[in-house]
């Protein structure tokens, strides 16, 4: 078994308002605003896709440094009554690995009332739990789902789950979680079923956005001459179906949409890596740790857990978290020159 360190990356406690303006959002150097918030609430996974998680999984965070719900809830009240975030989104790891996700998103949807709050995941275990998240507040789910070929899923997910991800989107659409999109990530030996993955989807009515690998991968393998760019996909898909450019819904909506043999069904790219969209990014993360990670990328965090549980007020938090976002970096430079990839890999930030 190889040691995977979590890779904690340069925590910061003082962070530079040098420069910025004197406004409440969450602006940075470069003139974006930030009002898409990701928070991941777990390092566990049901999973381990090869893109994302090493084999034993990552090392557990100890439960004195996970954000409990109650914070959680506070962090997001700061996020959206001082600093102007619109959305947000549950991640992890995977969210549903955490038994206390129900009251999380209640506490967040009496908190804030009228902000969507979403979340990604796998489905594993939806199946179950769809309806009552949907009761607590839960308005969407992305759910990842990388190949319909019950083989191909296994191997590269490291678990033979496949049904239970699909009793989970059922279960889902049933409960009203819409719109469903599907995420997938494709690597060179799951591309020859795209089609396929595409043909479910239109068929099942969900939307399906393809996402190009990242260089976020807790084993380092990813290379760029291995990744399924996405003029590649769409040289496979355009063997069987007919696709329009239309473009992007809004300019920092990440997803490029095609339509779909005439339409009106549409399939989205993310290709984060050959048509980078850092210059419109308006995300902000909080970790399960409770650090503000500005970009991916970045592996400079600024803590928040530890002035919250010294009984910092939420006017004292915001500056905190305005600070960590002011400091964000243009783009995340993967193909210049000395690039190097974050301390954590995807599953410890949070998709
Ligand atoms: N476990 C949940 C899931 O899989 O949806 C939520 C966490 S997962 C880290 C969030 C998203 O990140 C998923 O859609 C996953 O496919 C994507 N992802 C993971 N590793 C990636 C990588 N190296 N490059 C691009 N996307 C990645
Ligand atoms: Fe788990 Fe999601 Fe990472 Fe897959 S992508 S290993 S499901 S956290």
């Amino acid at each position: 078994m190889t040691t995977v360190s979590m890779g904690i990356p340069q925590v910061r406690r003082g962070v530079s308002l040098d420069g910025r303006p004197d406004t409440p959002e969450l602006v940075d150097r470069f003139g974006r605003v930030a009002r898409d918030l990701r928070v991941s609430i777990t390092e566990k996974c049901s999973l381990r896709c090869t893109y994302c998680m090493p084999e034993e999984g990552l090392p557990p965070i100890p439960i004195e440094n996970l954000l409990t719900a109650a914070e959680i809830v506070r962090l997001v009240t700061i996020a959206v009554h001082d600093l102007g975030v619109r959305e947000v989104r549950f991640t992890g790891g995977e969210p549903l690995m955490r038994a206390d996700l129900e009251e999380l998103i209640a506490g967040c949807a009496a908190a804030v009332p009228g902000i969507p709050l979403a979340m990604t995941t796998n489905a594993i275990g939806l199946e179950h739990r769809a309806r009552r998240l949907a009761r607590a507040g839960l308005t969407r789910v992305n759910v990842s789902l990388d190949s319909v070929d019950r083989r191909h899923f296994a191997q590269l997910t490291r678990r033979d789950r496949l049904p239970s991800v699909l009793a989970g989107i059922r279960a889902a659409a049933d409960a009203g979680l819409a719109p469903l999109k599907i995420n997938a990530v494709l690597m060179p030996e799951t591309l020859p079923g795209a089609p396929d993955l595409l043909q479910w989807c239109l068929e099942a009515g969900v939307a399906l956005r393809f996402i190009e690998e990242m260089p976020l991968d807790a084993d380092h393998n990813w290379a760029r001459e291995h990744m399924v760019s996405a003029e590649r996909l769409l040289a496979v898909l355009g063997e069987r179906f007919s696709l329009r450019e239309i473009g992007r819904e809004d300019p920092s909506a990440p997803a490029e949409e095609w339509s779909v043999d005439g339409g009106p069904q549409t399939v989205g790219i993310i290709a984060s890596v050959t048509r980078s969209f850092c210059a419109d990014c308006d995300r902000t993360r909080l970790t399960a740790e409770g650090t503000v990670r500005s970009c991916l990328f970045s592996d400079h965090e600024v803590d928040l857990r530890g002035p919250l549980r010294s009984g910092a007020d939420d006017a004292a938090l915001a500056r905190l978290w305005r600070g960590a976002m002011w400091n964000k970096w243009a783009g995340h430079g993967i193909g210049a020159e000395g690039f190097e990839p974050p301390e954590r890999s995807m599953g410890a930030i949070g998709g």
